[in-house]
């Protein structure tokens, strides 16, 4: 089996938080690490005992869902809530950060930005990154951790069917590679 990069697993650590976002306009997560070690994770949410934007709807404003705290936001706040120094960490986030969550990422003193998906970068955001100094690398996510475990189920399947001989194998084989290659959407 191949070995699995840091960047990767920690890129697949904030897609399995996306996973737990209780906003409908968009799932982001988020984790932070330093020394190779994940200090803290967030996903997109409702304040802690708010209803949620799944259960209610979203509560837009100028066409942003205000309800929710941003993954980057609350994977900090979940730092400064326990008392855990943000001081040359890094963040993995799903979705390049906004510029508000970006200002917090800096002034919170993490070097570096690794993000998988780019969403609406913002040119100031990019800029006071730049400024600062704060390394930021697209690392587009592989495969979802979903999509391990639905590829490994789907393998196994396949399997079973080609023990009892089905003809059509060599094809559903091939359609079955073919869709699990990506996953950028
Ligand atoms: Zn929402
Ligand atoms: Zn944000």
């Amino acid at each position: 089996m191949e070995r699995i990069t840091w960047n990767q697993y920690f890129m697949a650590q904030s897609y399995l938080l996306k996973s737990r976002s209780t906003c409908e306009r968009l799932a982001v997560g988020a984790i932070i690490v330093r020394d190779k070690r994940m200090i803290a994770g967030g996903y997109n949410g409702s304040v802690s005992g708010g209803v949620h934007c799944i259960d209610e709807g979203c509560y837009v404003v100028d066409g942003h869902c205000v309800r929710t705290i941003h993954a980057e936001m609350n994977a900090l706040l979940q730092c400064s809530k326990f008392g855990v120094a943000t001081e040359g960490a890094e963040i993995y986030v799903t979705h390049f950060p906004c510029l508000h969550c970006t200002k917090a990422v800096i002034q919170a003193g993490i070097q570096a930005v690794y993000y998988s998906e780019d969403y609406k970068n913002d040119r100031y955001a990019i800029e006071l990154l730049q400024q600062a100094g704060v390394v930021v690398q697209k690392v587009p996510i592989e495969m979802e951790p979903l999509q391990v475990e639905q590829k490994e189920l789907v393998s196994q399947m396949l399997d079973k069917l080609e023990s009892y001989g089905d003809p059509e194998i060599k094809e559903l084989r091939e359609k079955a590679a073919g869709s699990f290659i990506h996953l950028n959407r």
